[in-house]
């Protein structure tokens, strides 16, 4: 029987949503935020609650149809949309219930950032996430979850105090600290292996609704010098204090000035959600370094300073990916991304340091399944064009820039940052919970059901 007869089967007792090729709605519903990949499904399954997730997981493995699980949609690898198969597509799940008592949140497993942002600073409320509003909290926190507030409140999924699952067996239980403890240790850096998370229940913390942003543009011929300065700064910095150091195209909008727009940049990018006082007397030396061409420290409402990066991502480009984690920004590795960021080939192609620190590396690297937090730095190489022709030319870059800074790499790579080309690198992404990863995975889902993603083979 073809997938398509199989998946007429289905509609008989799926009451969610259900999309197929001929559908008005079948394009836009296809499309992930990466126009690098254009598959399609032979179907669509739009869940609307937990029992629809359980229907669909049961329907594709009583049938074998593949299928992909898809959150926000803003997989780097294209992995939540699959070719022939069904996508158990999640983001009409998307309720956010905050519980001020407990100053707790329950999370539905296809929000967003910004609707999990938007829904606890109604309450001068957040958690870490990720620093762009449109991305899924399923795969951020499955994954990891870094962030401004990950010094201070740890990764994402550190703040995760239990989930409901839909496991491969169709069954929906409750995995915490107290339930089903392999599990919920497994799903929390172990990605969508072992389930579909229906809900996240997460902790939440007092931040903003104000925090203090700060932002410096420098000419590109002085990034040795700014990130010379930078890796002496972080050295220092609280946990309150949060700074990426970007290498980007300057946009060709106000406030730039002219002259600089379309060049490369190295700008400093900081966000402090402490006490103002303490935050501008921490920030002062930032302030004063060097001679940038655009500059600014001003209060700013946290869902703002979580949505500035949304216009440089657009939805619907051509992405690829690298990464790296760094155990320190060595003066080699400031001349090697000084000579690769000089011309960046895409229009929005980016490459950016993320601090980690702080709580991150407080929590042993076996307490979750996520194993890179004794890292100092994530470096992230990400090319954004949009003509096809020049894809060779961005993700050559890119992978040529990947190798030859491995050198100054401290091994081990972020699973949310990976390509769909690195296969290879599986192991390295899980580290050395990698084999406690197995394990748990042949008990949960020894079939390899969930497949789709960066895999675990039980
Ligand atoms: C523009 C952009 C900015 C980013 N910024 C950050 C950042 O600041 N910090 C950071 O840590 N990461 C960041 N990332 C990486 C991000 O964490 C991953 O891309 C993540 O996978 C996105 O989650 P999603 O739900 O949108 O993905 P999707 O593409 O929907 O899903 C990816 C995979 O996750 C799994 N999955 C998703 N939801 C569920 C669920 N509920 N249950 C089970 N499995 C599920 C599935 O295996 C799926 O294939 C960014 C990515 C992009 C594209």
């Amino acid at each position: 029987m073809t997938t398509k007869a199989k998946l007429k089967k289905l509609s008989e007792n799926f009451k969610g949503e259900l999309i197929f090729p001929e559908d008005d709605q079948y394009d836009k519903a296809r499309q992930l935020w990466n126009g690098l990949y254009d598959k399609y499904p032979a179907g669509i399954a739009r869940c609307g609650k937990p029992s629809d997730v359980v229907t669909a997981v049961n329907f594709v493995r009583e049938n074998e149809v593949a299928f992909s699980v898809r959150g926000g949609g803003h997989d780097y690898a294209g992995n939540s949309v699959c070719d022939d198969g069904l996508v158990i597509d999640l983001s009409p799940m998307n309720k956010v219930e905050v519980d001020l008592k407990t100053k707790t949140a329950v999370v539905q497993g296809g929000a967003t950032v910004g609707e999990f942002d938007a829904a606890a600073q109604k309450h001068g409320l957040a958690t870490t996430t990720g620093t762009v509003s449109t991305i899924g909290i399923g795969g951020l926190t499955l994954g990891g979850g870094s962030g401004y507030l990950s010094r201070r409140y740890g990764m994402t999924l550190d703040n995760v105090i239990s989930v409901e699952i839909v496991t491969a067996d169709g069954r929906q239980i409750l995995a915490s600290e107290e339930e089903n403890a392999d599990l919920f240790w497994a799903i929390r850096g172990g990605g969508g292996n072992f389930g579909i998370v229906t809900s996240f229940k997460f902790q939440l913390h007092d931040v903003g609704p104000e925090v203090l942003s700060f932002q410096a543009y420098f000419p590109h011929g002085k990034s040795r010098e700014v990130l010379q300065f930078y890796r002496e700064f972080m050295a220092k910095a609280s946990d309150e204090l949060q700074c990426y150091a970007f290498f980007l195209n300057v946009p060709a909008v106000e406030p730039f000035p002219k002259e600089y727009h379309g060049k490369t940049t190295c700008a400093l990018i900081a966000c402090h959600f402490g006490d103002p006082e303490k935050g501008k007397a921490e920030l002062e030396p930032l302030q004063k370094f060097g001679d940038p061409f655009l500059k600014f420290l001003q209060p700013m409402e946290y869902t703002s300073q979580q949505k500035s990066f949304d216009a440089g991502v657009p939805k619907g480009l051509r992405w690829f990916t690298k990464a790296h984690y760094l155990s320190e920004v060595s003066d080699t590795t400031i001349d090697i991304l000084e000579e690769y960021t000089q011309q960046l080939p895409g229009a929005f192609t980016m490459t950016y340091l993320e601090p980690m620190g702080g709580a991150v590396n407080r929590i042993k690297n076996s307490a979750t399944a996520f194993p890179h937090r004794d890292k100092a730095y994530s470096l992230h190489i990400l090319p954004g064009w949009s003509d096809v022709e020049k894809d060779e030319e961005n993700i050559s870059w890119a992978k040529e820039f990947h190798k030859t800074i491995q050198k100054e790499a401290a091994g081990g790579v972020y699973v949310n940052l990976m390509s769909h080309d690195e296969k290879e690198r599986v192991k390295a992404a899980y580290g050395e919970n990698y084999n406690r990863l197995v394990k748990v995975k042949k008990k949960w889902d020894s079939n390899n059901l969930f497949k789709g993603n960066h895999n675990i083979k039980p």
